[in-house]
């Protein structure tokens, strides 16, 4: 598009930066008034009341930002995409850009709506989104989606190596700030009603800067033992970068340069940028097998004989189940709004093996307190747990919930720091509060018994799994 005297509207989704943020600095260079717009679905979060938390925040941080180049940022609430596009089509005073959100729903929305600007003679432009490779360019020999990680990621790095992009793209100063909507939201009014997310503002600060400064301070000082650190929940030794690439903070290519800038290019950064592939990896699987968004991956498992059980399931979304590991990550969950990877894979094992619940309750209750779920990682993340999944964990591989913490969390430092109940516990029975005797410690009413025994619990799945 050359540049144009109409406004330049930028649709803001999932694209919180100034850097490598491909639309809205395509519509700052074509145009010299540029108006960014947030449409906010009524009912899109319900059930991700962590998130709200999110995304109003960063809200208020991008629409500071945005001011100084003399761009409004403006909240729109909306019941219908449609609705509200077929109103805004008819003014045709404007160009319109925004970045792909890579799930089924919006790249089939894309579709329709460029149809309807087409129609309509309206200059648009939909850019590449917060991923190293468009979903379609990383195929199978004979053209199929792959469905096993490591030669997909294999594919993926050489498909992104040999396609790099030369230059970075800025978004330009504008020559005034256009106000173009009516019928504004506040970004407060997103805030959930209960306010135990005030925990989080302490924890976090949604922006860009913030982003790219832990991205630094990670790289600085932890990427070197990344490959060993990250399976250790008391050590922070990961980068906490997921809630920033969710909301697109920071994009995936700004990662991949930093990484391979990095000045040893040691196991650390393979590893860590092959954990950024599983990001891709899920994003390919939920657009080429969209069924799995709602349902098992393999359909065998559609027959499983999942238990319905509210008190467990109660117990586990409390962190009362008896197990520290299992108890200790969930506590995390609710606190902060995020899971230590390793303790995400326990206590979600622990859930649809132990407790024989379906993946589905789990999956839903992570999506509403996780800061950054993502449709793509938290269904497969399940899927993988569960056994369902693509290239996932095999359903009668169970972790022992006793065993994973005495060789994850040895001395117990992230029990304790979790469940203060069991602080004075001497460490070798951190894991197995069961077998400590003490008068000073009462099972049962200080912290409860386990609700399962492991060894019947474990049986008691296997033989769940040969039915199907
Ligand atoms: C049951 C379950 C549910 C999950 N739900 C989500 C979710 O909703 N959103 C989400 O981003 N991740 C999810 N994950 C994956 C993973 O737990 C988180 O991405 C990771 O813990 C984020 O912490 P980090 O940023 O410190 O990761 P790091 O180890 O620093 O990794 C860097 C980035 O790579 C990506 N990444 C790392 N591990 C994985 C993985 N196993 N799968 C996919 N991407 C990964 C993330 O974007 C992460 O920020 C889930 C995993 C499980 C087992």
């Amino acid at each position: 598009m050359s540049k144009n005297n109409k406004i330049g509207l930028f649709w803001l989704r999932d694209d919180f930066r100034l850097e490598n943020n491909f639309g809205l600095s395509e519509a700052t260079t074509n145009h010299d008034n540029t108006t960014v717009f947030y449409l906010l679905k009524t009912d899109k979060y319900d059930n991700q009341q962590a998130q709200k938390w999110w995304l109003c925040e960063s809200l208020i941080n991008f629409k500071n930002i945005l001011k100084k180049l003399n761009i409004n940022l403006e909240i729109i609430p909306t019941s219908s995409y449609k609705e509200f596009f077929q109103k805004l089509i008819k003014k045709n005073n404007f160009s319109i850009y925004w970045n792909r959100v890579y799930e089924p729903d919006y790249l089939k929305f894309d579709d329709y709506l460029s149809q309807q600007l087409e129609n309509n003679r309206i200059d648009y432009k939909i850019c590449k989104g917060n991923i190293l490779n468009e979903i379609s360019d990383i195929k199978k020999n004979d053209g199929t989606p792959f469905k096993v990680f490591t030669p997909y990621w294999r594919n993926a790095e050489k498909f992104y190596l040999e396609s790099i992009p030369a230059k970075k793209k800025k978004v330009k100063k504008q020559k005034k700030r256009v106000e173009y909507f009516k019928n504004k939201l506040s970004c407060e009014s997103i805030l959930p009603e209960k306010n135990w997310f005030k925990k989080f503002v302490s924890l976090w600060v949604p922006d860009e800067e913030t982003a790219l400064k832990e991205l630094k301070n990670f790289l600085r000082d932890k990427i070197d033992n990344y490959g060993e650190a990250r399976n250790f929940p008391n050590l922070i030794g990961t980068s906490k970068l997921s809630p920033f690439i969710k909301f697109g903070q920071i994009h995936v290519e700004t990662i991949w340069r930093e990484c391979v800038n990095h000045k040893t290019k040691n196991q650390g950064v393979t590893k860590f940028l092959a954990e950024i592939g599983w990001r891709e990896f899920n994003y390919s699987l939920i657009n080429n097998f969209p069924h799995m968004l709602k349902n098992n991956y393999s359909k065998k498992f559609d027959n499983f004989p999942w238990e319905k059980n509210s008190k467990f399931l109660s117990a586990w979304k409390k962190g009362l189940t008896g197990y520290p590991i299992v108890d200790a990550g969930m506590r995390e969950l609710y606190s902060t709004g995020w899971m230590h990877n390793r303790v995400r894979m326990i206590a979600g094992s622990f859930l649809v093996k132990h407790l024989l619940i379906n993946w589905k309750e789990g999956e839903k209750y992570f999506r509403n307190c996780l800061l950054d779920y993502s449709a793509a990682s938290n269904v497969a993340g399940w899927q993988w747990v569960a056994g369902s999944g693509a290239d996932a964990a095999p359903y009668f591989r169970i972790f022992n919930p006793i065993l994973q913490g005495e060789k994850f969390d040895k001395d117990g430092e992230y029990v304790k720091k979790w469940i203060p109940e069991l602080k004075d516990l001497p460490n070798k029975f951190i894991h197995k509060p069961w077998e400590f005797r003490s008068d000073k410690f009462n099972l049962g009413k200080d912290y409860p018994l386990p609700i399962v025994k492991h060894e019947e619990a474990r049986s008691k799945a296997l033989q769940a799994f040969k039915k199907i």
